[in-house]
């Protein structure tokens, strides 16, 4: 992903200004919102955590090794078309059948300025059948720098292992939910050839989401269960949630779109319930701070949500921003991972798909 390319340094100058004004006020609204929790303490709302939370906030020994094996497998040099690009392919491919998903490859070839490449993105759905879907999305190919072998840990091997995890450890659940509801349903997509190979260009760029949106647009409904209104495949897509640059430290997510300020208020409310119960990993008296209100937040971040935004999809983009101090450097390889964050984001995911889902 890049910022728009009409930023010029006046607006990064003006950008600098606004995120220290940011930063400030977001100071005041810990101090605020910590004192404003005392009160709704004494106002009755619930003090210790039930034991659904617990089980679905609790991340064992197995949980956290395989968390790391899975990364392993997706943190390596993956640039499109390349031996080791298709071993991630296979991988999240064989992953996802494992679990029992139904899974498509969607491919296709198209000229870049490095030659003419083969693309696949990889869409697995836990109920084909359902008519809309939450989507969970991310970018499993890496960027291509001449001089050096780039491994993207947040970019997005962190992301793509975080919902691969997530579908893992919620799996009971979901397979509960695949039998007993055909009204929504979980979508994976992981994208193909979101990188520029060059410079980030309308072209040079985001080549499977712009593959795989036009597609689905072209494509009439294929479950005979969906109201009238629902007419393409794309119009199944109820929200596509597209997680980028995750996994190091102390990261801030912003809500971009009205249309999701609903479900980015869930995240941010479940992450103020784990940090009142002391849920999640933390050194700070005042908790984590990932989901907030940031003032003047318009997304000026091209990434693969634009294709699906343009033809009308609602969207919730969780990207850190500002983008983390390794992204496109060669110190985005995993040492910079903060594995406490990592845990802290799974479990608000955990808790904020089962609701979503109204499985818990
Ligand atoms: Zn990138």
């Amino acid at each position: 992903m890049v910022l728009s390319r009409r930023n010029n340094p006046i607006i990064l100058i003006l950008i600098f200004i606004i995120s220290l004004f940011i930063t400030l006020s977001l100071y005041n609204i810990v101090l605020s919102s910590s004192s404003s929790s005392k009160r709704d303490n004494k106002a009755g709302v619930e003090t210790k955590p039930d034991q659904t939370l617990k089980q679905w906030t609790k991340l064992n020994n197995d949980d956290l090794q395989r968390f790391n094996q899975t990364l392993k497998r997706i943190l390596v040099p993956r640039v499109v078309d390349t031996p080791s690009h298709a071993n991630v392919k296979n991988f999240i491919v064989n992953y996802l059948n494992n679990l029992e998903w139904t899974v498509e490859q969607d491919e296709f070839e198209t000229n870049t300025p490095m030659g003419r490449k083969k693309f696949t993105n990889i869409v697995g759905t836990l109920n084909p059948q359902a008519c809309k879907r939450i989507v969970l999305a991310c970018h499993y190919d890496s960027k291509y720098f001449p001089d050096f072998d780039f491994l993207g840990a947040t970019d997005s091997a962190v992301p793509c292992t975080m919902i691969l995890e997530l579908l893992r450890k919620l799996d009971p659940k979901l397979k509960q939910h695949k039998n007993q509801n055909d009204d929504i349903t979980l979508q994976v997509i992981m994208f193909d050839g979101e990188e520029a190979f060059q410079r980030w260009t309308n072209d040079d760029s985001l080549y499977g989401s712009r593959h795989l949106a036009a597609r689905l647009n072209s494509l009439s409904s294929r479950s005979n269960l969906c109201p009238r209104n629902v007419e393409t495949e794309l119009d199944r897509i109820q929200v596509l949630i597209l997680l980028d640059l995750i996994g190091e430290a102390s990261p801030r997510f912003c809500s971009y779109y009205s249309k999701t300020q609903k479900m980015f208020d869930h995240l941010s409310r479940i992450e103020r319930k784990l940090n009142r119960f002391k849920l999640l990993e933390t050194n700070r008296l005042s908790g984590t701070n990932y989901f907030s209100r940031c003032p003047f937040s318009t997304s000026e971040i091209e990434d693969d949500h634009i294709p699906f935004q343009k033809l009308g999809v609602n969207i919730l983009h969780i990207i850190s921003t500002p983008f983390p101090l390794n992204w496109h450097l060669e110190g985005d390889d995993g040492r910079n991972l903060h594995h406490p964050t990592i845990n802290n984001l799974m479990k608000i995911f955990q808790i904020f798909i089962l609701e979503e889902l109204k499985l818990i």
